[in-house]
């Protein structure tokens, strides 16, 4: 038994399914899920020596790669001063100014632990502002797990077997209306539906928890605009596409505004970060300014500051790293549409920037029924071969494959190869 069978068996009788979050455990994909032992640039490493091309990057964080060294030094740095101090601290100013300066649309931000935290404090903070109860979210859009967002989710929620979550009450889902992503009808349909009660619409901008979708010419537009005309927020979820896309994420790569946004992953470089932002007169609802209660004892914790600080530095000082990167995952892309095409296998290549996805359907993708196309055990076979390969992808047909800036071309020309190798195979 290898030494991940061995640790899996041990984390199976006191974790719930051996894992700490459900994606982990292989189960979309069949395998034994590896246990990391370090990891460094674009490559990790597995606990019996096994080394992989890694396209999770943590699900997004690591996008300048694995161990950086200025990251990781200012994270030592301030790991030397002390963990958690449970009162404010410096770096927590310089994230929130860095953040406000890089995103146009924000005014004032508050710092959480998790993207699913920062969501679920944007939709308070939506309710608390407009008065209204109800939020539009889009089926296979991910925003975390918090009981409201359960609903049509997507990410693990998709391959769980478990279409919608036990343990939500009623109530919580009766409040989250479900839109079909790049379909105005259906936004413009719930807003007919329910008039003067809609709170927010919470969006991916570009859905990249349902494998990646990108948005229709317009439809982001449109949607800024039918919120507007109705008085409900929108709410950009930029978890995965904040500081990826481009410094100002999605809505920079887009132009489009929207009233508040949520941050995650990046933010963070590895660390437990979220955030959520917008607007000055929505932001002032929240405590202890306004009456909307939110509060986190290790929220602006200083370790996680200096390193996703470090990573943010990077970033607004290197401009050329989105370039290159974006270009990278076009490339990536196109020479994976022409395996495709030579192989016949029917499949479809999404993605945009350093975000792709191969589908395995004949079915364009543009939404989530498309998306549920795939055939889900041809991917897991694909997965499978890669992973003997030295190729990590991650493990379920519903994720991205994220490219980060230290990716090679030789990285990618080898993991095309092998790509190319299973049609032939
Ligand atoms: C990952 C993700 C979340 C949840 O973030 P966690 O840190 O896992 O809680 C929310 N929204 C989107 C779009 C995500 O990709």
């Amino acid at each position: 038994m290898s030494i991940s069978e061995q640790l899996f068996e041990r984390a199976k009788r006191v974790i719930p399914g051996g894992v700490n979050s459900p994606v982990r455990a292989f189960q979309a994909v069949g395998g034994n899920p590896r246990f990391i032992a370090h990891a460094e640039k674009e490559m990790i490493t597995d606990v019996d020596g096994n080394t992989y091309i890694d396209y999770i990057g943590s699900w997004g964080p690591m996008i300048l790669g694995h161990n950086h060294p200025a990251i990781k030094a200012a994270a030592m740095a301030a790991a030397e001063k002390g963990l958690s101090f449970g009162a404010s601290c410096p770096a927590e100013v310089e994230m929130a100014e860095l953040i406000c300066e890089m995103v146009p649309s924000i005014e004032l931000i508050r710092m959480v632990n998790s993207g699913t935290e920062a969501v679920m404090s944007a939709l308070r903070v939506a309710r608390g502002y407009t008065g209204k109860s109800k939020v539009i979210k889009f089926e296979g859009c991910y925003h975390g797990h918090s009981d409201g967002m359960l609903v049509k989710a997507g990410s693990g929620v998709m391959t769980s077997g478990v279409p919608d979550s036990a343990g939500v009450p009623e109530g919580c889902a009766r409040d989250t209306l479900t839109a079909v992503y790049n379909d105005m009808e259906s936004v413009r349909t719930l807003f007919s539906e329910c008039p003067g009660e809609i709170a927010a619409v919470i969006i991916e901008p570009v859905a990249a928890n349902m494998g990646v979708v990108a948005p229709k010419e317009g439809f982001l537009e449109e949607l800024r605009q039918v919120c507007t005309e109705q008085g409900a927020l929108l709410i950009f979820d930029e978890v995965i596409t904040g500081f990826r896309l481009g410094f100002d994420g999605a809505q920079g790569y887009y132009g489009i505004e929207p009233d508040m946004t949520t941050f995650g992953k990046i933010i963070g470089a590895g660390m437990p970060v979220g955030a959520y932002g917008g607007r000055r007169d929505i932001m002032e609802m929240v405590a202890p300014v306004g009456n909307v209660y939110q509060a986190g004892t290790l929220s602006g914790n200083p370790v996680a500051m200096a390193a996703g600080l470090a990573q943010l530095h990077i970033l607004k000082d290197h401009p050329e790293i989105y370039r290159n990167m974006n270009e990278m995952g076009e490339y990536f892309r196109n020479e994976l549409r022409g395996i495709v095409s030579r192989s016949g296998a029917p499949c479809q290549v999404n993605g945009v920037g350093s975000l792709s996805c191969l589908f395995f359907t004949a079915e364009p993708v543009t939404d989530y029924r498309s998306a549920k196309t795939a055939d889900v055990k041809a991917f897991g076979e694909y997965f499978r071969y890669l992973l003997s390969h030295g190729i990590y992808v991650a493990p379920s047909q519903f994720e991205a494959v994220f490219m980060s800036s230290v990716h090679t071309r030789e990285d990618v020309d080898k993991t095309l190869s092998v790509i190319e190798d299973y049609w032939r195979k």
